[in-house]
């Protein structure tokens, strides 16, 4: 299907990188759930997480360069600590990307219950969590489809105090004055 090949599609336009190196690309998501959303992609032609080894782990490194330094000149004035960084466990588009957004969450494209709990539960994994079980099982492995259904549609919750909404909206309207 075409829409999973539109960051690979996007990513040789070079007036969508915001920076890269000898090693990747950083592109602005096209749909931004947070006030800053950013994807770094490795030129390599490496399909997604399933597809990496410990041999992997130097690019990655190269590619959490990439994720510090587009904060630096994109998000200025934004402390780095307001970033997670990770990959999603079920990605749906193709070729590698890794996600930098800021905790803020506050967005006019964070629609869904899903959008929210692909970054807010385990099926967002932080870049450390991800390194060390990549470096441990010398591969990343997908979860069993009934963990990632019960994730997606796990009750929303804050993810910066307890407050546990009724809905999206609540949450939006919560989030927008956290
Ligand atoms: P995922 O595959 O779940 O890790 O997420 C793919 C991400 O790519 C989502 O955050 C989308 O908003 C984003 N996206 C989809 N198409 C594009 C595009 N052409 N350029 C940049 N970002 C995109
Ligand atoms: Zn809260």
């Amino acid at each position: 299907m075409s829409w999973q090949y539109g960051l690979i599609k996007d990513m040789k336009k070079p007036e969508c990188w915001i920076i890269s190196s000898e090693f990747g690309v950083v592109m602005a998501d096209k749909y931004p759930k947070a006030k800053h959303h950013y994807l770094v992609l490795p030129l390599a032609d490496i399909p997604s997480v399933f597809y990496l080894d410990r041999c992997h782990l130097p690019l990655l490194n190269e590619l959490y360069l990439l994720a510090r330094k587009v904060v630096q000149v994109a998000a200025k004035g934004v402390p780095w600590e307001d970033f997670q960084v990770g990959f999603h466990a079920e990605p749906s588009l193709q070729r590698l990307h890794l996600h930098v957004i800021s905790k803020d969450f506050v967005s006019p494209r964070m629609k869904t219950k899903k959008h929210w709990n692909c970054h807010n539960t385990e099926l967002f994994v932080p870049f450390d969590k991800f390194c060390a079980q990549l470096e441990k099982d010398d591969c990343f492995s997908r979860l069993p489809k009934s963990l990632v259904e019960n994730l997606l549609s796990k009750p929303l919750m804050c993810n910066q105090c307890d407050f546990a909404p009724d809905s999206l909206l609540d949450l939006k309207a919560h989030l927008y004055y956290h």
